[in-house]
């Protein structure tokens, strides 16, 4: 379809019964606010990026030199800033197999149901836990009601963090920025414990309480600090 087939010829009007069922509502009304031309001038093309609107190659050059530097700016500075975090969260003091689950979190690709179903296997995305939203990875470890019991309990500025995030990625770097170290500690730990409590529920269907998951964390934190520290001493 041509913009010429939207117009009746014999008004030079648009063609208003036809744009409305050709295209949504406010498409349609941004088309009505494009006043037609009185007619007989033929339409021209105009070379934008330049003040009398003709090409040249000069301009092309340095239209794209300029996009492909803008691009590739903020693509170094998020690469800087995702080296840092990872940094950062590689050195923690947690068990190794927890900063690998840190990892596989933030990477989207913990088995979630929501994650298995966008790999087109059949399930019901729905959260295991609550069945009220979709189970996400931001879902299921910080915005599920299991989750949100849990994190009422730990003290410190996670205890009335409510922050939001489009994503678990995008939430662990606002932890990063604003928690102190050892509360990102924890916060990294309780996560992995959350996942593992809804593994409980979603394969052995055993619950458990927040007050546990807590408690199991924070022990398991201790206990490897404690082995470190005294495998430094030896
Ligand atoms: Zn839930």
């Amino acid at each position: 379809m041509k913009v010429a087939d939207l117009i009746d010829h014999r008004t030079r009007q648009w063609n208003r019964p036809l744009i409305h069922t050709t295209f949504l509502e406010s498409t349609a009304e941004d088309i009505h606010r494009i006043k037609i031309g009185e007619g007989g001038v033929r339409d021209k093309l105009c070379w934008k990026e330049n003040k009398n609107g003709c090409f040249s190659m000069r301009t092309a050059y340095r239209v794209a030199a300029l996009r492909l530097k803008q691009t590739e700016n903020v693509e170094h500075s998020t690469a800087r800033e995702d080296k840092r975090f990872w940094n950062k969260m590689w050195k923690l003091p947690i068990p190794p197999k927890v900063r690998n689950f840190m990892w596989r979190a933030c990477s989207d690709i913990l088995p979630t149901s929501a994650n298995l179903c966008r790999r087109r296997i059949p399930v019901d995305p729905s959260c295991t836990i609550c069945r009220q939203h979709d189970e996400t990875v931001a879902h299921v470890l910080w915005e599920c009601p299991l989750a949100r019991n849990v994190w009422a309990m730990v003290k410190g500025k996670l205890q009335k963090c409510n922050s939001e995030a489009q994503n678990f990625y995008t939430l662990a770097r606002q932890m990063e920025e604003k928690l102190p170290k050892k509360e990102l500690e924890v916060w990294v730990i309780v996560s992995w414990a959350i996942w593992n409590a809804r593994n409980r529920f979603h394969f052995e269907e055993k619950q458990s309480m927040p007050n546990d998951i807590l408690h199991g964390a924070m022990t398991l934190l201790q206990e490897y600090q404690e082995l470190c520290k005294t495998s430094i001493r030896t």
